[in-house]
């Protein structure tokens, strides 16, 4: 586990990805006859060449780098692959955060997951990666893109969508216990392999999609919602630790685990729980049964994932974590 970011690592990662992004280009070295339109249309067709080709790379003497895709849309993944000697100390920046590497068997090969929240405006952002050890880094750009998940038109009672007094406190109280869990400092992977899906049925509610609640532009979905009968088992999506259960407004009966190395997965509107806070719970092992508790239209299972802060398709999380998989 990589230790997290002080505040003089992130300044210099700051300043060393803001000098990168700024300047993309080598220095000129004027040519013979070359006129000032040419350079500038050298210099434009160079530009679109970089914001098209990714990932773009500074200095391909660093590390063995690789991505399971060149680009990524908000609300989604990748998987960066680095290969390295098993004693070194590999730093992955993306989004200033430092992003949590897990290694195989032999040591020599790390995966990380590079995510952008649902939210995350279109744009080109900096991947940087360094072996402090070997005095090795590399700079990359990904690119984000914008993508259109649909609308989802619900229909509710009115008082689960036009809060009183009391329940707006509520809800802002629970908002904050959940959050408290995103501000508490990444902790060692303890996820492996694949992550499987929590119940074994159809999804009926995609990830992603914007939400008209009662005619009303509300909150984008973001989960998936996977059909079930009340009382069908949830299972855990992966091996981690129970760090919250709750009866909350909007969510109802609700587990949140922490799988360590920035990953959290939540399972809401569950008839039952099985499990309490600070069980440390295997892949596969039963947490709850199915059930409409909070603000639900029926019962099922709504199945949420945050990757390094970012809300991402929990879909996408099983499709890239099974290269894992021995
Ligand atoms: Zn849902």
């Amino acid at each position: 586990m990589n230790p997290a970011l002080t505040d003089a690592d992130k300044a210099f990662w700051r300043i060393a990805m803001a000098r990168y992004i700024a300047s993309p280009f080598p220095p000129a070295s004027p040519k013979r006859g070359e006129t000032a339109f040419l350079r500038r249309l050298s210099a434009v067709l160079l530009m679109a060449l970089i914001l098209t080709v990714m990932p773009f790379e500074s200095r391909p003497s660093g590390p063995d780098v690789s991505f399971s895709s060149d680009t990524l849309v908000r609300g989604d993944l990748i998987l960066l692959r680095v290969r390295g000697e098993a004693s070194d100390n590999i730093q992955v920046v993306w989004m200033e955060k430092e992003i949590p590497l897990v290694h195989n068997s032999n040591g020599c090969l790390w995966h990380g997951f590079l995510a952008a929240d649902l939210n995350q405006k279109p744009g080109v952002y900096p991947v940087a990666v360094r072996v402090p050890s070997r005095g090795l880094e590399r700079y990359f750009k990904l690119r984000v893109n914008d993508r259109d998940y649909g609308v989802r038109k619900i229909r509710l009672p009115r008082a689960k969508v036009e809060l009183d007094e009391a329940s707006l406190q509520r809800v802002k109280k629970e908002a904050q216990t959940v959050n408290s869990l995103w501000d508490a400092d990444c902790r060692p992977p303890e996820w492996k392999g694949s992550f499987r899906i929590p119940v074994d049925n159809k999804i009926v509610g995609p990830f992603g999609q914007k939400s008209i609640i009662n005619k009303k532009k509300r909150s984008p979905h973001t989960g998936v919602d996977i059909r079930g009968k009340t009382g069908s088992l949830v299972r855990a999506a992966n091996s981690g630790t129970v760090v919250l259960v709750a009866d909350h407004f909007f969510t109802g009966k609700s587990v949140y685990m922490d799988h360590g190395g920035c990953i959290f997965n939540m399972y809401f509107h569950l008839d039952s729980i099985q499990v309490e806070e600070g069980d440390f719970i295997e892949k596969g092992q039963i947490l709850g049964r199915v059930g409409a508790t909070g603000r639900a239209t029926g019962p099922h299972l709504h199945w949420g994932v945050r990757v390094n802060g970012a809300r991402v398709n929990p879909l996408t999380l099983i499709e890239l974590s099974r290269e894992l998989d021995p």
